[in-house]
């Protein structure tokens, strides 16, 4: 139960613009109806979201943040960084995006390639038309193949054909870490490792990665996202102790009854530091 005076921060999510289902609109309006009060929109590798979902929110009393969730290698994986607060017509950081956006296109066509040779064809023109303007990202493929049937649902999708190592993997070289830390800062933002969990580091890769993402200027790290548990949290807890990151939240609501509700989140743990204290 949420007490009636809480301030809900919810710094994670996806619209239309990438692989949300909802469109930057209607994600405002949900997140006003569920009670949430400051929203970061943070589609993959784009911003073309956030000017229609800042338009919305002028109609309520959101707080709308311009954000990204912007895709980055480092030490050959692949590490999802936040930024919070951006300029959304920053030059240097939609150069940055106009390059992964090719990345993001190149990868389509070989993951397509791959599906033709399992005999799934039309894939490309599938996936292109389902993005829209947007941004292709697997999730558009995964809805692919389970509305041709050749997967039960989206996580079976991932199983079967596009998850690390499946027939239709594409190994991906995205823009590294110090550029996509630093097209973040360019454009006034905070960069923010997000779900840190899912990147399936040892104790020692992860020292190494918050090390590096440190040192390059990163600030904050997701301590509350839509699906951690107590532990998840803990832990989370101390690496912003370890490191002197600011702590942040988000549901990562890809669509309504899937996943996680916007704003539907545990409270940060006494003794953060919440990442909005830097733009209060
Ligand atoms: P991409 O950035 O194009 O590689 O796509 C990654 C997106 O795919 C993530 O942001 C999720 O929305 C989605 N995704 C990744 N893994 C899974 C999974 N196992 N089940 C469902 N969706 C997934
Ligand atoms: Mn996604
Ligand atoms: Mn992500
Ligand atoms: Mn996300």
């Amino acid at each position: 139960m949420q007490t009636i005076n809480k301030i809900i921060y919810d710094l994670h999510c996806h619209s239309t613009a990438s692989d949300g289902a909802l469109s930057p609109t209607e994600v405002v309006k949900r997140a006003h109806e569920k009670g949430v009060h400051h929203l970061a929109l943070t589609d993959h590798d784009t911003v073309n979201g956030i000017h229609e979902a800042q338009r919305a929110a002028q109609h309520t009393k959101i707080n709308l943040i311009p954000g990204i969730e912007l895709s980055a290698s480092w030490e050959n994986k692949c590490l999802h960084i936040i930024g919070l607060g951006i300029d959304p017509s920053h030059p240097v950081l939609l150069q940055g995006i106009e390059s992964q956006q090719n990345i993001r296109c190149d990868r389509a066509k070989k993951i397509a390639f791959k599906l033709e040779k399992k005999r799934i064809f039309g894939a490309y023109d599938a996936v292109k038309a389902s993005a829209m303007d947007g941004m292709i990202t697997r999730s558009h493929f995964a809805q692919f193949l389970v509305k041709n049937q050749h997967a039960r649902d989206l996580q079976n999708a991932f199983d079967k054909y596009l998850g690390h190592g499946k027939p239709a993997y594409v190994s991906t070289v995205w823009a590294d870490l110090p550029h996509v830390i630093d097209w973040i800062k360019q454009s006034g933002g905070i960069a923010v490792i997000a779900h840190p969990l899912r990147y399936n580091l040892t104790n020692r890769w992860m020292n190494r990665m918050l090390t590096a993402f440190t040192e390059l200027g990163g600030q904050g790290i997701e301590v509350v996202t839509g699906r951690s548990n107590n532990d998840d949290i803990r832990r989370t807890h101390q690496y912003t102790q370890q490191y002197d990151l600011f702590a942040s939240m988000g549901s990562d609501f890809h669509a309504p009854d899937q996943w996680v509700e916007l704003g539907h989140l545990a409270d940060l743990p006494i003794g953060s530091q919440p990442v909005w204290q830097l733009f209060d």
